[in-house]
Order: C-alpha cells, then sequence, then structure tokens
C-alpha cells in the first residue's frame, strides 16, 4: 500500500482515479489545483504523485518543475496529449512516467507499482563543499556563518540558507521563485517573501540596491551574487 496523492480538477476522473486506487489497496488523497497540490505535497508528503498536466491554475508541467524542486517523489503524469515533444518535455521535467488519456484503470495501476519498486530509497545528497568563497565574502556552511570582509555578518537562520544558496550560484540569476522553491521549500508563497529578506541581507551586507556591489537585483529576471565586484 502506498499514500497517493492525485493531482487533478476534472471531478469525473479524479472520483475514477480514487475508485481504482483504492482498490488496489492505496491510501488516496486528492488536491483539486497545482498549488493545492504543492501545498499537500509539502504538508503530508505520499509516496507517489499522480498528476493530471492541464490544471486550471497553473500549467501540470510547472507544477511537476516545482515539486522537483523541492522533492524526488515519484511521479506519473496524466496527459492527453500523445506526442513525442510533450512526452520527452516531461520526462525531462523528472516524471517518472506517464499515461495518455483516457488510460484504464488496470494500466494506470500497473504503472504506478512500476514507479514505485523503481523509486530508489531517499538519496543522500552529494557531499557540498563546507566552506564557499565569493570576493570577500566566506560562507561555512557546517558552522552556518558568514564572514564579509573578515567580519561575521549577524544573519538568521532564513538570512543565511538565501546567501548560502545565492553563493552556491555565484554569478548566476537566480529567480525568486527558483529561491521559494529550493530555499524556502514553500513555491507557493509570494515573492515579497524573498525580497524582504534580501533587503535585512543587503543592509547587514552594507550595501544599498541602487549601488549594489556582491548582492544585484536583475530587474524581471531575479537576484545575482557577483564574485568579481
Ligand atoms: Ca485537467
Amino acid at each position: 500500500m502506498a499514500s497517493v496523492l492525485v493531482v487533478e480538477d476534472d471531478p469525473v476522473i479524479r472520483a475514477a482515479l480514487i475508485e481504482v486506487l483504492t482498490g488496489h489497496g492505496h491510501a488516496v488523497r486528492t488536491a483539486h489545483q497545482g498549488f493545492e497540490g504543492l501545498r499537500e505535497m509539502t504538508r503530508n508528503p505520499p509516496d507517489v504523485v499522480v498528476l493530471d498536466l492541464g490544471l486550471p491554475d497553473v500549467d501540470g508541467l510547472d507544477v511537476l518543475r516545482m515539486i522537483r524542486g523541492i522533492s524526488r517523489v515519484p511521479v506519473l503524469v496524466a496527459t492527453a496529449r500523445d506526442d513525442e515533444t510533450e512526452i520527452i518535455r516531461l520526462l525531462n521535467a523528472g516524471a517518472d512516467d506517464y499515461l495518455v488519456k483516457p488510460f484504464s484503470g488496470g494500466q494506470l495501476a500497473a504503472r504506478l507499482g512500476a514507479v514505485l519498486r523503481r523509486s530508489a530509497p531517499p538519496d543522500v545528497r552529494a557531499a557540498q563543499e563546507r566552506t564557499l568563497q565569493v570576493a570577500d565574502l566566506r560562507v561555512d556552511r557546517t558552522a552556518r556563518t558568514a564572514h564579509l570582509a573578515g567580519r561575521e555578518l549577524p544573519l538568521t537562520r532564513r538570512e543565511f540558507d538565501l546567501l548560502a544558496y545565492l553563493a552556491a550560484h555565484a554569478d548566476q540569476v537566480i529567480s525568486r521563485q527558483r529561491i521559494l522553491t529550493e530555499v524556502w521549500r514553500q513555491p507557493y508563497l509570494e515573492d515579497q517573501t524573498v525580497d524582504v529578506h534580501l533587503s535585512a541581507l543587503r543592509r547587514k551586507m552594507g550595501e544599498k540596491a541602487r549601488e549594489p556591489r556582491l548582492l544585484h537585483t536583475v530587474r524581471g529576471i531575479g537576484i545575482k551574487l557577483v564574485s568579481a565586484p
């Protein structure tokens, strides 16, 4: 028995999925929309997700990417489009398998079983470098300290996580959405959440948004920590 999260907006299909899955002994929870599904996933992680691609609030492919930003949970995607480009996009975005609508209950149960058998135990993330040096900023991820020009920055937990993430991706523009997904692990929060922490971080680093040194905002795109100010 597995705990299955079904993200599907169509009530008829949803009811059919529940019937098939519970009939195969699985515990089923449902979400009707994409963000609701993500919230449900973070609140109570399932063993496997059955994700409909055509959702009313956010594209299923984006939901899939957001899931992949926070989890390696197996995802089985249900798509109405049976073309190769679409399938390749799904697999590249991190789907473990897919079903083309309309599909039978037997096919769903079989694919779900196969995905569950293949799913690896929780991965141990590759050992990360303990210390990151970006210009005169030094971030120690084990001690959870950050020094700028030798002076320790008094950071909150979240500010530290944000700075460490930017340091690990120095010279790349990182979107607020990606930060919410990968640092906050709550992709449905508002972008302003990042901005509040960003301005606190900027203040503690002695920078101004208008005259950035290390911490740059790229208008309309995201944030970048630069290694050569
Ligand atoms: Ca749909």
